[in-house]
């Protein structure tokens, strides 16, 4: 194929890499390796292409995650990592995600993962805190604001999207969300 028919016009770096999605590992670069920040300029940039890479993302996640190995929200809640924290108390921490859909998204987390990978995993123990979790999302939308309502989503496993197994809930508001979900 013709480089002037790939590129007609000029393009920007993350462009050319995503056009070239299909024909080799780059794209599985963005996906599973690139940082998170790189993630979110392919989105902003490649919407479509990127929703697929989501798909992917998660599904790689899921093959490959050791279950029982740290996320980057273990690194959030020992602060090895930087996050903007909105909420925290001494079970959970409610952080804005670093690539927000919605004017205000928050990702609720129990601070101590204790099994719950995904939410298809809890258990009859960990009923207390699915319940503080849930209060603890009303108590962050009257904090920030969210008076005319908002969002909360699960993601659970590769058709869930799940692309972080430490057990979050996001909180999306601030505009107006569409019905139904993609
Ligand atoms: P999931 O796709 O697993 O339901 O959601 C994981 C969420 O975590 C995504 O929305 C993603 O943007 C967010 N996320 C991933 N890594 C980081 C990070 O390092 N910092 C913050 N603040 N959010 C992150």
């Amino acid at each position: 194929m013709a480089l002037a028919s790939m590129f007609p016009r000029p393009a920007t770096a993350l462009e050319v890499v995503s056009r070239f999605h299909n024909m080799n590992a780059i794209s599985s670069f963005i996906v599973n390796v690139a940082p998170t920040r790189v993630r979110s300029w392919h989105k902003k940039l490649c919407p479509s292409q990127a929703k697929a890479d989501e798909e992917t993302a998660a599904k790689a996640a899921a093959r490959t995650t050791d279950k029982s190995s740290p996320t980057i929200f273990d690194k959030i809640v020992k602060k090895e990592i930087p996050a903007t924290i909105v909420y925290e108390d001494e079970k959970v921490l409610a952080f804005r995600d670093i690539n927000p859909q919605a004017p205000v998204h928050v990702v609720l987390i129990p601070k101590d993962r204790d099994g719950l990978t995904q939410l298809s995993k809890s258990d009859p123990r960990h009923k207390d805190i699915l319940g503080h979790l849930l209060y603890s999302v009303k108590v962050i939308a009257d904090q920030e604001g969210l008076t005319d309502g908002y969002r909360v989503v699960i993601n659970d496993g590769p058709n869930g999207c799940q692309s972080v197994y430490h057990l979050h809930l996001h909180i999306l508001g601030g505009r107006q969300l569409k019905w139904p979900p993609g």
